[in-house]
């Protein structure tokens, strides 16, 4: 386990329980025992992460930051199915994902786990992981996770979910997120300046610049809220960009019925319009947002598959 974090009097996250995670579950729902609900290869990723091969991609039970809106509900909400993992077995399995020639490992929400998956990192580099570890989080971190967490990890896929302290409060309950995922996003910018190799894609027959090291800020558009997405992307520019940071835009939002109004609808033409143009007219060639046509593809994971994405999208590692 790290040394620096622990499970006791938790605060592994800004939630900052103080729980005895030993023998309790914190918010994120979530107790010392790490549950995966999916590992393979994921071929959806941000393009400086996922070419031919894949990101090596490994799905952790639980969330500490909990949107309403989340897209990966089946996993993240308390008592969702996953299989129970030991420091060993984790380590094994970042291993099987470079066997099977991921890119990288990418952690999704392992914040709650931090500490045990921090110690499966190190035995899996004792043991010969190589490629990078990419730690795909809500942005809703301490610095000292982030601090913990360098000694590991190589790329940090962060989300920037929303700049404004209402919104944050609706949406999970968090009116500091804003403020705390920005000091965090700027850790990681500090921590890892980009670094990017060419690879070749054999099937595309071209060099497509894969990230070794560096940092992604993520923003999903919602709807009703272009303003607000405007205002991440303004802060992304003034803030993490010339610390080297890419952005990726998404805007395929979908909702689910019992969401209310405006979340209950997907992003209007204008609304992604009016965004992506922004974007363009930035002529900024470090950044990424989703075509029309992806957006139309429904990219719900459903975990009680084997393969929870759109068909060609992943392939089960476990
Ligand atoms: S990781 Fe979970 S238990 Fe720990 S502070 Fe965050 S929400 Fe609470």
């Amino acid at each position: 386990m790290s040394d620096a974090l622990s499970y006791a009097d938790c605060r592994l996250c800004p939630r900052a329980c103080g729980v005895d995670r030993h023998t309790a579950a914190g918010l994120c729902g979530e107790t010392e025992t790490a549950r995966v609900a999916w590992s393979g290869l994921h071929f959806g990723e941000e393009p400086p992460i996922s070419a031919a091969e894949g990101s090596g991609t490994v799905f952790f039970c639980g969330c500490n930051l909990g949107c309403i809106f989340c897209q990966n509900r089946g996993i993240s909400r308390p008592h969702s199915q996953g299989r129970v993992f030991s420091e060993t077995e984790l380590a094994a399995l970042f291993l099987r994902l470079q066997a099977a020639g991921a890119e990288n490992v990418n952690l999704v929400t392992g914040t709650p786990h931090a500490p045990l998956i921090i110690a499966a990192l190190k035995r899996a580099k004792a043991g010969g992981l190589t490629i990078p570890v990419v730690w795909n989080s809500s942005g809703y971190e301490t610095l000292e996770t982030i601090a913990a967490l360098n000694a590991v990890v190589d790329i940090y896929l962060a989300d920037f979910k929303t700049a404004d302290r209402k919104s944050a409060q609706q949406l999970f309950n968090a009116a500091d997120y804003p403020k705390t995922a920005a000091a965090a996003i700027r850790a990681m910018c500090l921590a890892k300046p980009p670094l990017f190799a060419d690879f070749y894609n054999d099937r595309l027959k071209l060099f497509h610049p894969l990230m070794k090291q560096g940092v992604i800020v993520r923003h999903l558009a919602l709807p009703g809220a272009a303003a607000d997405s405007q205002t991440v992307i303004d802060r992304y520019e003034r803030d993490f960009r010339p610390l080297g940071a890419v952005f990726s835009l998404l805007t395929d939002y979908l909702p689910f019925s019992e969401l209310p109004p405006p979340l209950n609808r997907r992003l209007s033409p204008s609304e992604e319009t009016i965004l992506k143009e922004n974007l363009i007219q930035k002529g900024w060639d470090d950044c990424f947002f989703q075509e029309s046509e992806e957006c139309a593809v429904d990219w719900t994971p459903d975990f009680t598959r084997r393969e929870p994405f759109p068909a060609g999208f992943s392939k089960a590692v476990f």
